[in-house]
């Protein structure tokens, strides 16, 4: 595979370097491959060219359909909170620009990413195979439903906000499993929450409060 990014020819690399040391080990990220990972994802390929010079600030950013790429600090949160060492199955709701997944894709086994807009999804996968991650699967759809023909996931990770945890998601996380979610009904407010799948139980940890956009589709018609 071709790769589209040279990191020895790369005008970000300071930027980057920046980024990790003062927007996320300074505010607590501790676990090294995280770290590693955030260094190496060229963060601005993700980024539509006309705001790719703040690519590396410390706040999200539109990237087209009035959805946005996270902050980074909320990215590196997420990834610690799913505590990832290498051989797991991941799924994800939401793969918006494809960074995320791109982080997911140099920490896990196997990523698949559910966008529900084809142009956003077909964007991502065009950039991650360029980029030489053959471990990462975008698809078109849904992803309340989540993917029952690849499950049970190791860890789930969803980058809209839920007002509640879609239920099939429940059922294909593996137990022992853990999940990561921007859970709330309000548009600007919600917390992100980790779930950890004990046999029938759940266990949730509130990780503090977020802003993301909402998770559409089926959920937004179903109460409950
Ligand atoms: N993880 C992304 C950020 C995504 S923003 C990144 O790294 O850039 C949230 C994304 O969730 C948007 O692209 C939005 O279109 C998508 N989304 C919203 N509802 C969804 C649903 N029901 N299923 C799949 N994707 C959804």
């Amino acid at each position: 595979m071709p790769l589209k990014f040279d990191p020895k020819n790369d005008p970000f690399r300071e930027e980057r370097e920046a980024m990790v040391r003062y927007q996320i080990e300074a505010r607590g990220i501790k676990d090294p491959r995280v770290l590693e990972a955030m260094r190496k994802v060229p963060r601005h390929l993700f980024v539509p060219l006309e705001y790719r010079e703040f690519s590396y600030e410390d706040r999200p950013l539109p990237i087209g359909e009035g959805q946005t790429i996270s902050q980074p600090y909320i990215i590196a949160l997420m990834t610690q909170a799913l505590d990832l060492k290498g051989d797991e199955k991941v799924l994800e709701v939401g793969t918006g620009s494809g960074y995320q997944a791109a982080i997911l894709g140099e920490l896990a086994k196997e990523v698949f990413s559910i966008e529900l807009e084809k142009s956003l999804a077909e964007r991502a996968k065009k950039l991650l195979e360029q980029l030489g991650y053959d471990n990462i699967h975008v698809i078109v759809g849904d992803g309340f439903f989540g993917l029952s023909e690849e499950a049970p996931f190791d860890r789930i990770i969803i980058t809209c906000a839920a007002p509640r945890i879609p239920e099939p998601l429940i059922d294909q996380l593996k137990d022992g499993g853990r999940m990561v979610l921007p859970l709330g009904e309000m548009p600007y407010h919600q917390d992100l929450i980790l779930v950890k799948k004990k046999g029938k139980e759940l266990e949730v940890e509130d990780l503090g409060g977020v802003v993301f956009v909402p998770m559409r589709g089926v959920i937004q018609k179903r109460r409950s």
